[in-house]
């Protein structure tokens, strides 16, 4: 007779396991930087500066329904910004490349504050493919390629572009150093990485970064969870998360037809109600919400005329990355007749008192919102007479109507 006694043993041993990695991931935190926490003063936090953060970073672009069915409106316009890291392949529909709708949907995420990254084309593990090809031949097939697949890219209707990526996930945790010397900074300011000495991010990292993994065998464990956001508040640096799918528990893997071979991937997946629960522990924690490109200090542009004309303010115009702390400290930005669309970028300008952007085609002035100081805004489109540019300019107008009402609403609450 076969007695069945592994079941409970093993749900055990896999508890244990499961308690020993988050355990592991907080006392590290604790031991590595406690004496620096404690000698730290009050200081005033400004985001992308030093004002800790957490940074989504999920995987594999042909989960890309995913992202958007289930976490696009939950991550909203700029508010929860997150990382989508692609590739130019779908593993399991016969390594194809992506649809143009898979692209259109990528696109739009970027579109709604998130950051497009890399990793990887054909998704290679960077040790095995390095050891039997060669480091240059895994940086041609893997790195080079993806950056000259996404340069081709454009969205069907807005004819949108990717951003060039300035970070790097390496796919399956698998690198060594001499990966990312390779990497960094010849190609990325920043690559993420797995667990390492305090498992935290400083602000304008560079190189390997630690990440820590919330799904597939890690499983995520919100006690834990909770206590590492809290001590990363206080410690004054940032948290990275990885992540893959967004699927609500109750979606099984077998429905999207991948067979055996993908089934170890399925495992790889987050519920968008246990992202709730750590985006509400994070706000409550007043952490924000940061890009890994954020985290590597670096401002990344939708528009290439706008970031042509913040090049021309800065005193070195051809640096490779531009850094959010130069844009600090830009007051009056005028943007007067450059041929600019998108003010995607704008939001790195928190200090800035006035800005100037008559004759341009841009359509949407939300992110403005985002600017404390801004003071003025000289904002007369096109010089022109058609109804339509008459139509977008009365449509800019209420839209600044509505900015100057929230602000106001806000001022009011503040004083009371
Ligand atoms: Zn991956």
């Amino acid at each position: 007779m076969k007695i069945k006694l592994a079941h409970p043993f093993t749900s055990l041993r896999k508890s244990y396991f499961r308690w020993r990695y988050w355990h592991c991931i907080y006392k590290n935190m604790v031991m590595y930087t406690e004496k620096e926490t404690e000698k730290r003063k009050k200081e005033e936090l400004i985001p992308y500066i030093n004002k800790p953060g957490i940074a989504f970073s999920f995987d594999d672009s042909y989960r890309v329904k995913d992202w958007t069915v289930f976490g696009k409106e939950l991550f909203g316009y700029y508010d929860v910004k997150v990382t989508f890291n692609i590739n130019g392949i779908h593993p399991f529909e016969e390594r194809r490349k992506h649809t143009q709708n898979e692209i259109d949907m990528l696109i739009e995420l970027q579109s709604n504050g998130h950051e497009i990254a890399h990793h990887g084309f054909n998704h290679r593990k960077a040790t095995t493919y390095s050891r039997e090809f060669g480091i240059d031949k895994w940086l041609e097939d893997e790195v080079e390629s993806l950056f000259h697949w996404m340069k081709d890219q454009m969205h069907s209707t807005t004819k949108e572009r990717f951003r060039k990526p300035v970070t790097f996930a390496f796919p399956n945790f698998m690198y060594a150093k001499k990966h990312v010397n390779a990497l960094v900074p010849s190609y990325f300011k920043l690559v993420r990485g797995h667990l390492e000495n305090d498992n935290l991010c400083n602000f304008n990292s560079s190189g390997l970064t630690p990440s820590i993994s919330l799904d597939g065998y890690y499983s995520c464990n919100l006690f834990y969870l909770k206590k590492i956001m809290k001590f990363a508040k206080k410690s004054g640096k940032n948290i990275m998360f990885t992540c893959h799918s967004i699927l609500p528990e109750e979606v099984k893997w077998d429905k999207f037809g991948w067979g055996e071979t993908a089934a170890k991937s399925g495992k790889w997946r987050i519920s968008p109600r246990v992202l709730k629960t750590i985006i509400k522990e994070a706000k409550k924690n007043d952490l924000e919400f940061y890009t890994a490109s954020e985290i590597a200090g670096i401002a990344n542009f939708i528009d290439v005329n706008f970031e042509k004309a913040v090049r021309e303010l800065l005193p070195d115009p051809n640096k490779k990355w531009i850094e959010i702390s130069e844009l600090l400290e830009i007051k009056k930005l005028n943007l007067f007749d450059k041929n600019i669309s998108n003010l995607d970028g704008v939001q790195y300008f928190l200090n800035l008192e006035e800005i100037n952007i008559e004759k341009n085609q841009i359509s949407d002035l939300r992110l403005l919102m985002q600017l404390p100081k801004l003071k003025k805004i000289m904002t007369v489109q096109n010089v022109g007479t058609s109804k339509k540019l008459q139509k977008r300019n009365l449509g800019l107008l209420s839209q600044l109507l509505f900015l100057v009402l929230i602000r106001l609403v806000c001022i009011w609450e503040y004083s009371l």
